[in-house]
């Protein structure tokens, strides 16, 4: 039996997205100690649309920066291998500084857990974390989420940065996935 996936409800509007992350941003802004510069790391490709919004809603006067790191995901499955391969690095060394880990979803954990053990080694002065969504209810390791845009049950979701197959990430809204028999 072949399945069809499709675009289903919209779960967050752009509006609502937009405002999430303005609130994100300003506890993000008065959580870092006065004169601190900020390194965004955002995880490539589902982070990207959250990052860039998420930074340009943060005060003009914050020491801000940003850099990417990609790791193997779920390929084009829609479940997790827990395995977890770094395919980029960072372009610098993190030493010293404050790290905010964004990421766009987190769901199992074993990608932020994993990136939150490697990072750890370079001894920044902090490391945190911050995800738009978290399903929450399918976490197989503990990991401390800092910062949360919304949560999510165990559904499948694409637009805003996240993919199925490649596919949707341009998406200004955040959806469900239809499964439907072909
Ligand atoms: P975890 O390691 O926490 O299980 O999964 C994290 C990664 O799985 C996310 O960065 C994302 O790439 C992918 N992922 C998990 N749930 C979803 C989902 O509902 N939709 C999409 N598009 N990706 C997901």
């Amino acid at each position: 039996m072949t399945l069809k996936y499709d675009i289903g409800k919209v779960l967050f509007s752009q509006e609502k997205i937009a405002s999430r992350v303005t609130e994100l941003a300003a506890q993000i802004a008065k959580d870092l100690a006065p004169g601190r510069e900020l390194l965004v790391v955002g995880i490539l490709n589902g982070a990207v649309f959250f990052l860039t919004d998420l930074v340009r809603s943060m005060p003009r006067d914050l020491d801000v920066r940003i850099d990417f790191m990609s790791v193997s995901s779920y390929g084009n499955e829609t479940s997790s291998s827990g395995v977890v391969r770094i395919l980029r690095d960072l372009g610098s060394d993190i030493e010293g500084l404050d790290v905010l880990l964004v990421e766009d979803i987190i769901d199992t954990g074993l990608t932020l857990s994993y990136l939150l053990e490697f990072l750890q080694t370079r001894r920044p002065a902090s490391l945190k974390t911050c995800v738009l969504l978290d399903k929450n209810v399918r976490r197989m390791v503990p990991v401390a989420v800092d910062y949360c845009g919304f949560a999510i049950p165990d559904a499948f979701v694409v637009g805003y940065g996240l993919d199925y197959a490649g596919k949707w990430r341009h998406l200004p809204d955040i959806h469900d996935v239809e499964i439907s028999k072909a």
